[in-house]
């Protein structure tokens, strides 16, 4: 693996601003939290409050939202492919609702990887979504750690407009000298050194939709078997009773199972399991 991935964003001040009933009516959905995660991940057409301008950065986001919205000129320098496999795309509408010609939307399929900073970063975990809610500090000392980089060329960050990429996507954006695009080289570290992996860890797993398919089979296929590695029979039927809650708090649910089923530093004990699942006991 390289040394260094590079994150592609909007260095601007000048971000489309977004219509702010569509705003509510995501709110309202359901689909984008209070914290701007977006809960139920799909592609998401956006709908802006003024007309696409010159000004806007080719890599840029609906202000107000965590969507994405990049031009189509980038996606096709660097290949439609490398974006569908780690996002949904979407639409772009202006104020008048004209779709628009230059921008799609972008809507994370895999969870954004956190490029992670120093012991003065901030963390907390949204009491409403429970996504964890992380800023790198000190500013100019960012970096990714090694396990946690998803087997992508190309990826989300947990910035909203962030896109990180390998060295040979960089080097092929940057001699297209399309301009407005902010540059960051992100050193590759073997270990985290502000002290949060114990929140995000669990949050950093790959959880594109084959894999929670397959997640969620592998737990099927061992009910009612007894095992000390996965997920117990007792916890297993309190899972089913919630299973309808999917697409509501897939990503909390399946999040925890995914918890449950990897690796020594995942596994909880069934009591543990237990009081998550019974946590999302529905109203
Ligand atoms: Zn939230």
């Amino acid at each position: 693996m390289q040394n260094f991935l590079y994150q592609l964003s909007d260095p601007t001040q000048n971000v489309p601003e977004a219509d702010f009933k569509w705003i509510a009516s995501l709110k309202e959905q359901d689909i984008m939290c209070d914290c701007l995660n977006i809960k139920r991940r799909s592609a998401i057409d956006v709908y802006l409050n003024e007309k696409i301008k010159k000004s806007f950065a080719p890599i840029t986001f609906a202000d107000g939202t965590r969507v994405g919205m990049v031009k189509k000129d980038i996606i096709s320098i660097i290949g439609l492919s490398l974006f569908e496999k780690v996002y949904f795309i979407g639409k772009v509408y202006d104020i008048n609702h004209n779709l628009s010609e230059d921008y799609v939307s972008l809507v994370p399929k895999i969870n954004p990887v956190y490029i992670r900073g120093g012991k003065e970063s901030t963390c907390s975990i949204c009491d409403k979504c429970g996504v964890v809610l992380y800023f790198p500090l000190p500013l100019g000392q960012e970096y990714l750690v090694k396990n946690q980089i998803p087997n992508y060329v190309l990826f989300p960050s947990n910035f909203i407009s962030g896109i990180i990429v390998n060295e040979d996507i960089y080097k092929t954006v940057k001699q297209s000298e399309i301009k407005k695009i902010g540059y960051q080289k992100l050193p590759i570290k073997e270990n985290a050194i502000d002290g949060y992996d114990q929140y995000l860890h669990k949050y950093l797993r790959d959880i594109s939709l084959s894999n929670l398919a397959k997640i969620l089979n592998k737990l099927k296929s061992l009910k009612k078997k007894e095992t000390n590695e996965y997920i117990s029979n007792q916890a297993f039927e309190i899972y089913l009773k919630y299973e309808n809650l999917l697409t509501e708090k897939q990503d909390f649910i399946l999040l925890k199972l995914i918890a449950m089923n990897e690796g020594k530093e995942f596994q909880l004990s069934e009591k543990e399991v237990s009081e998550l699942l019974l946590e999302l006991n529905p109203k």
